[in-house]
């Protein structure tokens, strides 16, 4: 028995209703999306192949018992077993296969970072930080690029699991740790929230307060948390009355549990690490530093004790007495220099960013470290003052709220996306990482993530939130649907959104083509108005051959005043007089449209989650077209084989006629040819 006879003979849709009946549809379709080949079963490897694509991976803690359960069982999972498993992964597992977790199309989506990755590693420019030893005996070559969404799906590539020093990428967070201790109005006292357009070490203050006077010295506080001035003091506002020991190691803890540290150690990520050698380095070199301290100190606003002056113990001697120094300032300093050194992996850097782009709560172990509403008043001052004095310009090419260190690190914040970490420690001359503002350039100029796309369309850039086909589909599928149903209200807002009407689908079938096939004469006039241009579609037809092939004389005569000339469009069709089979509509027109622009591209991950979802693989669009007719055409032979091992009818015709079969031979596939002829 050739293959697709086996498929055909031992699979249908009626398996799908079978394991409706004997559970609810969601389940069903979850199940029925992972089959393959005409089993009542699923294969194991594949199971998990479907979890790792979705960016899950078997070290999470939230999925342990999921993947130790799998480990022991055999090689095929049934229907019963496979609704127990995906229980036991709660939700997860569930929303990964039906492409429901924060970015969808994990795989599309890694790959084009690989390109990115790819991209930049040539780029050697720039130079390491050499203030000290211990950062300038780096090895410069590291790169590593870590992402991890807000439902803690993670994608590493490179140097992602070395330690690095964090420096100056801990200064939101001290911010966020002070916040959460005192409350914001507190802290706001000793700290602004403007950017200042200096140097990171720059020793100005701000006159605090609108009409504030520089006179009295208490008015004058560093110009946000981002610099270190305000780095400084916001450590030295975090629990000042406890020994250093104990507030590093506070804090510490606190960098642990928004990396995903917790505990009860079970969740597999270590505290950061403290790199003593790096802190006392810091201390030894810092009189930048240290001179802003004793600023801050003479500002009154470090927090300390005010206690009286010690006695004299040089009481016998004329000129000795001992230098007093206030014990809070070279304690703020000294748990400023030990955080600066503590040491994270891309990994953990990509987590803390995560916890932040997810309000407040670690994707993986789901401890909440702060309220959202710290998180809220956090995130804009990183967006205006992160990048140091190029934040405005960084703010107006990438839009997010980052945060550089001369460690080499820098971490950007997707809100309720994704946190992003780029290690590569060559620094640029304001001090931020060269292939890390690269990485962070190409990555919104590829994706719809800056702060402000919300406000335009652009198709050329992808949204991570959406399935590729799904984003495709939302290109050019409500046009087409609007047009070919005569709907011009909707035409015209999209005009005013800035849509692109000449954008073709997967046959390069545009608005005109589909108003043309179905007589809608007012929409014709509308599109061409607009200045539409007829384009030619996958066969080479025009809409004017639309017109004629359904006998539109009226919008045969609007297409002779354009001066165009019109090829003729060739549709291949055999044996017009076999047997027919029936495909469906679907009422949701756009999933039908992601559908086939999936089976186009040979995303058999993508139809597979569309197929988890509900969507019948065999419903047709406005000109009958399926998704093995798509499948077929392109020669996506992955996705042929999914589509017939899912109960896709082989003799369905479009518009015109022709079968997958029809248009595999028409572009000369031939190993769907010999698949599907079998
Ligand atoms: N430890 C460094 C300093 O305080 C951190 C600076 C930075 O990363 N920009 O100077």
């Amino acid at each position: 028995m050739g293959e697709v006879e086996q498929i055909k003979k031992a699979k249908s849709i009626s398996q799908l209703e079978k394991l409706k009946a004997q559970a609810g549809p969601r389940e069903a379709n979850l199940f029925y999306s992972l089959c393959e080949n005409g089993q009542n079963t699923i294969d194991k490897t594949q199971f998990k192949q479907a979890l790792f694509d979705a960016g899950l991976s078997s070290l999470d803690y939230r999925l342990k018992s999921l993947f130790e359960k799998l480990e022991k069982h055999g090689d095929q999972i049934n229907f019963e077993e496979f609704m127990s498993f995906t229980r036991t992964g709660g939700l997860l597992a569930e929303k990964a296969l039906r492409g429901e977790l924060a970015v969808p199309d994990f795989r599309d989506f890694s790959r084009n970072l690989d390109k990115i990755y790819d991209e930049v590693l040539p780029n050697r420019s720039g130079d390491l930080a050499r203030y000290i030893p211990p950062l300038a005996e780096v090895d410069p070559e590291q790169f590593g690029i870590a992402v991890v969404t807000t439902d803690g799906q993670i994608y590493q590539r490179g140097d992602t699991n070395v330690d690095f020093s964090i420096q100056s990428m801990c200064k939101p967070f001290n911010y966020s740790f002070a916040i959460e201790n005192l409350g914001l109005e507190k802290v706001n006292r000793h700290v602004g929230v403007e950017p200042s357009g200096r140097q990171f070490d720059d020793l100005t203050l701000m006159v605090k307060g609108m009409g504030g006077s520089s006179l009295s010295p208490n008015n004058k506080v560093p110009f946000n948390p981002m610099v270190n001035a305000g780095a400084i003091m916001t450590t030295g506002l975090i629990n000042p009355r406890d020994t250093t020991n104990d507030r590093l190691q506070y804090i510490r803890e606190q960098f642990g549990r928004i990396i995903g540290w917790n505990k009860e150690e079970t969740s597999g990520v270590n505290l950061p690490r403290f790199n003593k050698t790096m802190a006392r380095q810091e201390n030894f070199k810092g009189y930048n530093n240290i001179a802003t301290g004793f600023l801050l100190m003479a500002t009154g606003n470090i927090p300390y004790s005010e206690s009286l002056l010690p006695d004299d113990i040089h009481e016998d001697s004329q000129y000795e007495y001992d230098f007093y120094v206030e014990p809070a300032v070279t304690n703020a300093l000294k748990v400023y220099f030990s955080i600066c050194s503590l040491e994270m992996t891309g990994k953990d850097v990509a987590m803390a960013a995560a916890t932040l782009a997810n309000g407040g709560v670690c994707p993986i172990t789901q401890d909440r470290v702060m309220s959202q509403k710290t998180v809220r008043n956090v995130l804009p001052v990183v967006q205006t003052a992160g990048m140091y004095n190029s934040s405005g310009q960084f703010f107006q090419e990438i839009g997010l709220p980052s945060k550089s260190g001369v460690g080499g690190g820098i971490l950007l914040i997707v809100p309720q996306l994704m946190g992003i970490c780029i290690f590569s420690p060559r620094l640029d001359l304001v001090g931020n990482s060269v292939r890390g503002i690269e990485v962070a350039r190409k990555i919104t100029k590829k994706y719809l993530v800056h702060a402000f796309d919300g406000t335009m369309t652009d198709t050329d850039r992808i949204d991570p939130k959406l399935p590729i086909a799904r984003w495709r589909a939302n290109s050019c599928g409500e046009a087409i649907w609007a047009a070919s149903n005569g709907d011009v209200r909707t035409l015209e807002r999209l005009v005013s959104q800035q849509r692109d009407l000449e954008a073709g689908d997967y046959d390069i079938r545009t608005p005109l083509h589909l108003a043309s096939a179905e007589g809608q004469l007012e929409v014709v006039k509308f599109l061409l108005g607009q200045g539409v241009k007829p384009i030619p579609d996958r066969w080479g037809g025009y809409p004017i051959s639309d017109a004629r092939n359904n006998n539109h004389q009226e919008i045969i005569d609007e297409f002779n005043k354009l001066n165009i000339e019109y090829t003729e469009p060739v549709h291949i069709v055999e044996e017009p007089e076999g047997i027919t089979d029936e495909m469906v509509t679907f009422d949701n027109e756009l999933m039908v449209i992601e559908l086939l622009f999936a089976a186009a591209e040979n995303d058999v991950n993508g139809l597979r989650q569309l197929v988890a979802k509900g969507v019948p693989v065999h419903a047709g669009d406005y000109d009958s077209r399926t998704a093995l007719h798509l499948a077929a055409a392109e020669g996506s032979l992955q996705a042929v084989k999914y589509l017939v091992s899912h109960g896709h009818p082989l003799n369905v015709r479009d518009r015109w006629g022709a079968t997958p079969l029809d248009e595999a031979k028409r572009e000369k596939r031939e190993e769907v040819i010999d698949f599907l002829s079998q």
